[in-house]
């Protein structure tokens, strides 16, 4: 993303520009636990635990720097995810990169995955079932990558993670604690929320800086 276009994008969503951070602080660390992360996602492509694997493409285990401090977790795979196998492609997938952008980050740097590894047909809700077979999928995530930040997208992520059904309104712009590791989350709107609710993106731009300014202060910026 260019200097050009990302101060088109802020100018867009009417919000302040931020200071480039310098290439030290956006060096790529080494991978770790190759091997185990290997298995976990062939478990996953291999996966026919709930009815979605019947309609799927393919599944979307996630993508990202294994050593990632800021941890995002969306939904569920859309079309567009489900066609390429990779979570955050299309408009939604490119709102989100403008906002990283936006913050000096890359997808390089941190790490994406869903609630879901397969895309539910029409794009509807999670169901009940399907949420508890996939999310062992994910807390081996969680657990491989003791991120130090973790983003919910959306209200699917939100209410599965802090087991509550309290609206995204009420919960953003708030510090929880989440698991054993009281790992530290933070609740802001998903992509494709934004795209149907543009009015709503300078709430987002809110949550975005404070995520910024949380990792900024704990050193978490890798
Ligand atoms: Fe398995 Fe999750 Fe896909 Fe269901 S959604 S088939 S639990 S990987």
């Amino acid at each position: 993303m260019t200097n050009n276009t990302q101060q088109q994008f802020l100018q867009a969503m009417g919000i302040p520009i931020w200071v480039e951070r310098s290439p030290a602080q956006t060096e790529h660390l080494p991978t770790q636990n190759n091997q185990i992360w290997t298995e976990l996602k062939q478990r996953v492509a291999n996966c026919q635990a709930c009815q979605l694997h019947c309609t799927r493409t393919q599944t979307v285990f996630g993508v990202g720097n294994h050593n990632a401090n800021l941890l995002l977790i969306g939904e569920a795979p859309g079309a567009q995810e489900d066609l390429k196998g990779e979570p955050f492609v299309g408009r939604a997938g490119q709102l989100l990169d403008n906002i990283l952008s936006a913050i000096g980050f890359s997808r390089e740097q941190i790490y994406i995955a869903n609630i879901l590894k397969c895309r539910p047909p029409s794009n509807r809700d999670p169901a009940p079932d399907e949420v508890n077979q996939c999310t062992p999928f994910l807390l081996q995530q969680i657990e491989l990558l003791q991120p130090k930040l973790i983003v919910s997208l959306g209200r699917i992520s939100a209410h599965y993670l802090l087991n509550t059904t309290t609206s995204i309104a009420q919960l953003r712009g708030r510090v929880f604690n989440y698991g054993a590791q009281q790992t530290p989350l933070l609740v802001t709107y998903h992509p494709a929320y934004l795209l149907r609710n543009p009015i709503d993106k300078r709430k987002a731009w809110e949550d975005w800086q404070k995520i910024w300014n949380y990792l900024h202060e704990h050193n978490a910026i890798n």
